[in-house]
């Protein structure tokens, strides 16, 4: 029920590390902020390898003594293992014994605010996950949990949050509602916001293990706790190794789902098998006990069409998952809730909860998550790069860099322009070594596409109905930007658009004949011309509409995106 003063400021969905962190930096604020978390603490989770940009949330939080009590494993690097006898499929570490492993360690990059730490962590996530929605308590944010959010109202003043006590439907009332339910995208199927990404369709499958011996692969004591990487002689697949205790030890398998499926073994016999074609793994692995059912988890990279709109936001998996090659979940989650946060207090200090003012976050963390999203498209493709690039001393630093997910700050990093134009060269020619390296999963990744907010092109419905503009496709060909309205209105539109780097016009194909807007059902193309040379990552225009007093002018924001398996906002 909507009232004149809500309940709370912030309703946050969801106690993970987005819903834990951002209710810490709110209520660190003084902001009067409540969780719903559908689970009684501590459960298990998936995603407990760190990466170092973790650590920054931690200090901000105050809650970095509390990762040292806990005495988590320390990570002070990585390891990518192959096997030494079999060809590794599409890696060029063909011939490397577990001796010659690709490493690299965090202190050879300095981090900047975290001088003092050369590491990060890895953790249970049960303990982990229950110390920091604790935390959030101790810093005055309601918790409620064991409560699942079964809808959200927004109604004409502030969102409902509904759920069930028992049989008993209750609700409370925010200024605005923070969605951090994770794979489970509550927003996100509630206003249909979901794209599903076609490529990374990748399923896993994991447990824990008591007395793996990670001497076996370590080699030296002091990469004992480092994460491994181990590849398979298996089209895209891997094995991760991650430390939870001095004794237990975390693996699971990833492999596309369409293996998976082709199997067709119970869920148990196929971690086996595909273990098993590791036989060092496998051999140390039967020495050891599971001490977990086995878990699996799949379908699961996805974006959002948007992260932020009237009163709501997505942050962590809620907004966006990409695949976890590089242990960047949780990084994510607890930096898109350090930036989110930030814009709610603005947002509270105007009392202006309106889409806009989220757009410093939504502008960063599609940053961010793009580049994590090259990153692992070129790694998937042409795995052979990321050793290559990691052996130059001219670019191990940048390699590092996105490694230790510090991504938000650059819309371009050299080191990714520069491995995306080399696999496109791989790709133009076939005589080229690497050719037949080249992977499966990516095969257009780096083709120009323009992927734009369907979402809020909705807000040119014309006040019909909100699915009008829910249609949108954007494609470039050469110099011609084509935006194609699936439009039930015939329009006359008049647009300009505008990028960083360019200026263009955008001139209706189909005007409408005479008659004032919102009336026919007819499509609307619009056309632009963009000079190819500028590489324009993101365009920003106005639409507006001729004759129709019912329209306001609309922005938008378009943004060259990797091909995510048709996964564009169309
Ligand atoms: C196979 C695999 C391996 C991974 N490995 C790593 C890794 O090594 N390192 C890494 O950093 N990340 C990894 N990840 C990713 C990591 O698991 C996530 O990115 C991270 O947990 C995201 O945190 P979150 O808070 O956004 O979501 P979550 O941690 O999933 O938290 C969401 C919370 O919302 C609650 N919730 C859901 N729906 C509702 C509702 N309706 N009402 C109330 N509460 C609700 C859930 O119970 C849950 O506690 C991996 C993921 C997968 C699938």
């Amino acid at each position: 029920m909507n009232s004149s003063v809500p309940d709370f400021e912030v309703g946050i969905i969801g106690g993970g590390p987005a819903g834990s962190s951002m209710a810490c930096y709110l209520a660190k604020a003084g902001v009067k902020c409540v969780v719903f978390e559908r689970e009684l603490f501590p459960r298990p989770h998936v995603g407990e390898s760190l990466v170092p940009s973790s650590t920054r949330v931690f200090k901000d939080l105050d809650f970095l003594g509390q990762m040292e009590e806990a005495k988590f494993p320390h990570k002070f690097g990585a390891v990518w293992t192959t096997d030494d006898e079999k060809p590794a499929y599409v890696h060029d570490l063909e011939g490397l014994s577990p001796e010659y492993n690709v490493d690299i360690r965090f202190d050879e990059r300095k981090q900047e605010g975290m001088e003092d730490r050369n590491y990060t962590y890895h953790v249970d996530r049960g303990k982990f996950d229950l110390m920091l929605l604790k935390h959030a308590q101790k810093l005055g944010a309601t918790v409620y949990d064991g409560v699942k959010v079964a809808r959200v109202d927004f109604g004409p003043e502030h969102p409902d949050v509904y759920f069930n006590i028992g049989p008993k439907e209750m609700s409370v009332s925010c200024k605005m509602v923070v969605d951090c339910s994770g794979r489970q995208t509550f927003l996100g199927n509630q206003l249909k916001l979901k794209i599903q990404d076609k490529v990374f369709d990748q399923y896993a499958i994991h447990s824990w293990f008591d007395g793996y011996d990670r001497k076996v692969f370590a080699k030296r004591d002091t990469n004992l706790d480092y994460i491994y990487i181990h590849f398979l002689p298996i089209s895209n697949t891997w094995i991760w190794q991650i430390p939870i205790t001095d004794t237990v030890t975390s693996l699971g398998v990833v492999t596309q789902k369409k293996n998976f499926a082709k199997s067709k073994e119970d869920r148990e016999k196929f971690f086996w098998q595909t273990v098993g074609s590791r036989p060092l793994i496998a051999e140390t692995l039967r020495k050891s006990d599971r001490i977990r059912p086995f878990k699996d988890e799949g379908d699961y990279s996805y974006a959002m069409s948007q992260l932020a709109g009237d009163r709501f936001m997505l942050v962590g998996d809620a907004g966006r998952f990409v695949d976890p090659i590089f242990s960047t979940g949780v990084s994510i989650a607890l930096n898109s809730a350090r930036f989110a946060h930030k814009d709610i207090l603005k947002a509270i200090e105007k009392n202006d909860f309106s889409r806009a003012s989220f757009s410093d976050y939504e502008t960063k963390l599609r940053r961010g998550t793009k580049n994590w999203y090259e990153f692992i498209s070129v790694y998937y493709r042409l795995n052979v790069l990321f050793t290559y690039f990691i052996s130059d001393h001219n670019y191990r630093l940048d390699v590092l860099k996105l490694l230790q997910g510090d991504v938000y700050d650059e819309d371009a990093p050299e080191v990714l322009t520069k491995m995306k134009a080399m696999v496109s060269k791989v790709e133009q020619n076939e005589k080229h070594p690497w050719h037949k390296l080249l992977g499966d999963l990516t095969s257009d990744a780096f083709r120009p596409q323009i992927e734009t907010d369907a979402g809020r092109l909705a807000a040119l419905s014309c006040n019909k109905s909100a699915s009008a503009f829910s249609s949108v496709v954007i494609s470039q060909s050469g110099k011609s930007l084509a935006l194609t309205f699936n439009n039930p209105s015939k329009i006359s539109a008049l647009a300009t658009l505008e990028g960083k780097s360019l200026k263009a016009t955008i001139v209706p194909a189909r005007d409408a004949s005479g008659k004032s807007g919102c009336e026919d059902d007819q499509p609307l193309m619009l056309t632009a011309t963009v000079d190819p040379n500028t590489e324009p990552r993101s365009l920003t225009g106005v639409i507006s509409m001729n004759g129709c007093p019912s329209c306001s002018p609309l922005e938008f924001h378009a943004a060259r995106q990797p091909r995510a398996g048709g996964g564009g906002a169309h």
